[in-house]
């Protein structure tokens, strides 16, 4: 069935029909919660491990901890750095007094690093000014790298604040639950005001998560099993056989690719060259090995050749590659060729980094580097082996 297109007719018919239907839509999912909800999430519970009732508050740290390393990860790939995190960094005061290479050892694999060096830079702000993470949403939504949604999750699960939450997962329910015909991002007002319509300031936590359970668990991203879903007979997209197709997906923008050139860079006495990223930016912080992107007709010896004059002011000769290997970054796909070179003349310096450093390879696991860049040591690793 085709879908209507949008228009402020229809937007005040749907409006008007969850007005009406929210209460039954509210009861249903909490119930269908109760039986199917995944209430031993650590940071869900009370520190002695019970359920929080309506008038616990919840610690807020790990909530905090927990929200930000879902914004761009799956629970279930989550899950276990958050337990890594929590013994490592089991307070605000522990996360605070803790170096950044410490902390970006913690977050290595969870990829997306500027959310471990915000979370880093907030505990070391608020313990020197002798302040308390916030419990509600205004005061959370002060904290870099806070919007509204993950600013409310963290409010209504660690003092049950009634504050509705507009994520991913909600936005495909709501699209298909309204049988939405354009992309979410399209409706984001309109969506906010649904999401207040079915919360209606009751009992948030439980509401809050149940929805997220729901989104993650029945209505998925691909094959929702709206047999198992409490709102299958309320559901537009159900009723009308398309729940396939939506959300209505944005055409995606097309994704650069660029060849890069690295250089693996050993010395007499064995130890391979390393420099740290800037501080700030894409991986900031993170080691990896010297090099960058190839340009125009240039050849990837030449490339590798330049990129070490330049970032680290060593010239060297550029011996066989050692490694090629593909890697996708969300706004682009890099194809790194990865050579072993030695010293021809010059003093290694950070041009381009913070620092350098020569390090013996069975050494290199003491430093955070990008998931890439684990790959090029095992190769390394495996090369050194055989020699
Ligand atoms: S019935 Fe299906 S499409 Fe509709 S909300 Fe439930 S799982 Fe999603």
């Amino acid at each position: 069935m085709p879908l209507k297109p949008w228009s402020k007719a229809l937007e005040h018919r749907q409006k008007a029909w969850l007005c009406q239907a929210a209460p039954g839509l509210h009861v249903s999912l909490l119930s269908w919660w109760a039986r199917h909800g995944r209430h031993d999430l650590p940071w869900r519970l009370l520190p002695d491990g019970r359920q929080p009732g309506p008038d616990h508050l919840l610690p807020v740290y790990p909530v905090w901890v927990a929200e930000v390393m879902l914004q761009q990860t799956r629970l279930a790939v989550a899950l276990p750095f958050w337990c890594r995190w929590l013994d490592r960094f089991p307070d605000l005061e522990a996360l605070a007094a803790a170096s950044q290479q410490d902390v970006l050892h913690c977050w290595q694999g969870l990829g997306y690093y500027s959310r471990a060096r915000r979370l880093h830079g907030v505990a070391t702000q608020l313990v020197a000014a002798g302040r308390p993470l916030p419990h509600d949403r205004p005061g959370l939504e002060q904290l870099p790298g806070l919007g509204r949604t993950t600013a409310a999750s963290i409010a209504a699960t660690a003092s049950n604040s009634a504050d509705p939450i507009l994520d991913g997962n909600v936005r495909r329910l709501l699209a298909r639950l309204l049988a939405f015909p354009a992309p979410p991002r399209q409706a984001t007002p309109l969506f906010w005001t649904m999401v207040e319509l079915l919360l209606a300031g009751k009992r948030a936590r439980d509401f809050n998560q149940a929805l997220m359970d729901l989104g993650a668990l029945v209505c998925r991203p691909r094959g929702p099993l709206c047999h198992h879903c409490p709102w299958q007979p309320h559901c537009h997209a159900y009723a009308k056989g398309i729940q396939h197709q939506l959300p209505v997906r944005q055409a995606p923008a097309p994704t650069p690719h660029f060849m890069v050139g690295v250089g693996i860079v050993l010395d007499h006495q064995g130890k391979v060259l390393i420099g740290q990223r800037q501080p700030d930016g894409l991986l900031g912080g993170l080691w990896e090995f010297p090099g960058g992107k190839q340009e125009p007709g240039e050849t990837m010896v030449e490339t590798v050749a330049r990129e070490l004059q330049e970032e680290v002011g060593l010239t060297v000769a550029v011996g066989p590659e050692l490694l090629r290997l593909d890697h996708a970054y969300t706004h682009r796909r890099l194809t790194f060729a990865v050579h072993l070179c030695h010293v021809v003349a010059g003093e290694a310096r950070p041009v381009a980094n913070q620092q350098i450093a020569w390090v013996c390879p069975h050494d290199l696991h003491r430093y955070p580097f990008p998931a890439a860049n684990t790959r090029m040591i095992q190769a390394l690793g495996e090369h050194l082996s055989q020699a």
